[in-house]
């Protein structure tokens, strides 16, 4: 990435300081013909004490707080509406961007943590037939300000500090990888006082140069992929995004993952009854496991009724309990490490893969 490169701006607009880098603010202050040190202040302001003007910044003089007002923004999310599970505590927040685009954030509160659930883009341009959002389509990416922010004004909101992050909202965060990138080095510089980078994790359908990227950036979240099948024929009807990058290519790219950072990927695993809950379906998840060090993730799958949605979609039931664990029995026999993912929050629509903006304009 340019140094200078978060610089660039539509014609008229200012520069947007939430969102930049430790090392991409202390450049921004030497632009401006301040010190670098006022970049670190500012840097601690911002994602440190999470204060939202300049006003609030104390060790900032007058003068220069003055200057920042007038050549840079400092706003980028504004709280919609807010919505609270009455069957487990989740809660829904819908944010407004600041061109009156509108974007879900989710926290799930456990009795041992906490998970926020961030999106990384308005919509989303993948279209898998089980998910909400790609039902609605894509509007844009997000800055990575705007990602911060919905760390930023949840935990203003919520009373227990969060303790996990999960890129799982909205969108692919590995289709907005820049914006993605500068929000995960924010979470890996300022967040040691508060997450851990270990408990953030990126959750992606599957871009295999861009996991190499990643890897190669070598920062030290979590990365989880959606897998869904272990065949690239019920995954390309599934997930269209597989006939562009079908699993192999994917598999290398994870496997470059594993190889550079030691760290073990996670599967992710809609049970879609008849699709991919079969016998030889738990016979390729074995398999899968044995090439590839991995964790893999059972999501019971949550409607899309209140989407009326057409095609393949409408089919799609989610397979019986009885029969999630009669394959983790047999998938834990064979030495796999299985976790199933608790559904909360359906009673609002906040469950995984229910995310779409009752606001979004077609
Ligand atoms: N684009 C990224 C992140 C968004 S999806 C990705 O594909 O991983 C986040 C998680 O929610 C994924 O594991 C996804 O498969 C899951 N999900 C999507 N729709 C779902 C649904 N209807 N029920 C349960 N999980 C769903």
């Amino acid at each position: 990435m340019n140094d200078l490169e978060f610089l660039t701006l539509p014609e008229g607009r200012k520069v947007q300081i939430k969102g930049m880098t430790r090392k991409e603010l202390k450049t921004y202050f030497h632009t401006i013909g301040e010190q670098a040190f006022r970049g670190e202040q500012v840097f601690n302001w911002l994602y440190n004490h999470m204060v939202t003007s300049y006003d609030e910044m104390g060790n900032i003089p007058k003068t220069l707080r003055n200057k920042l007002n007038e050549l840079t923004s400092i706003i980028s999310l504004e709280l919609a509406e807010k919505m609270v599970s009455e069957e487990s505590g989740t809660v829904k927040f819908i944010f407004r961007t600041e061109d009156s685009q509108y974007i879900e954030t989710v926290i799930i509160p456990e009795e041992e943590r906490v998970t926020l659930c961030i999106s990384s883009q308005v919509g989303c341009p993948l279209d898998c037939k089980f998910c909400a959002t790609g039902l609605m389509g894509f509007k844009r990416n997000l800055t990575s300000g705007e990602i911060f922010d919905q760390y930023l004004l949840t935990q203003k909101e919520f009373e227990r500090p969060i303790t996990n992050i999960v890129y799982m909202g909205m969108g692919e965060p590995l289709l907005n990888f820049r914006e993605t990138a500068r929000s995960l080095l924010i979470f890996s510089e300022e967040t040691t006082k508060r997450i851990p980078i270990s408990k953030v994790t990126l959750s992606t359908a599957g871009i295999p140069l861009k996991i190499i990227k990643l890897a190669d950036i070598g920062m030290k979240n979590k990365l989880a992929f959606s897998l869904h099948s272990c065949f690239d024929d019920v995954r390309s009807k599934l997930m269209p995004i597989n006939e562009k990058y079908p699993l192999e290519i994917n598999l290398e790219a994870l496997n470059y993952y594993f190889q550079k950072l030691k760290s073990r990927i996670t599967f992710e695993y809609i049970m879609l009854k008849d699709i991919n809950d079969r016998d030889e379906d738990v016979e390729a998840l074995i398999r899968l496991n044995r090439r590839i060090p991995s964790k893999l993730n059972i999501i019971p799958f949550n409607s899309l009724k209140h989407m009326n949605p057409g095609g393949i979609s409408s089919e799609l039931e989610p397979t019986s309990f009885y029969r999630i664990d009669q394959i983790t029995k047999l998938l834990r026999d064979e030495g796999v490490t299985v976790m199933i993912r608790n559904t909360f929050g359906e009673d609002i629509q906040a469950a995984c893969g229910q995310l779409a903006s009752k606001y979004a304009s077609s």
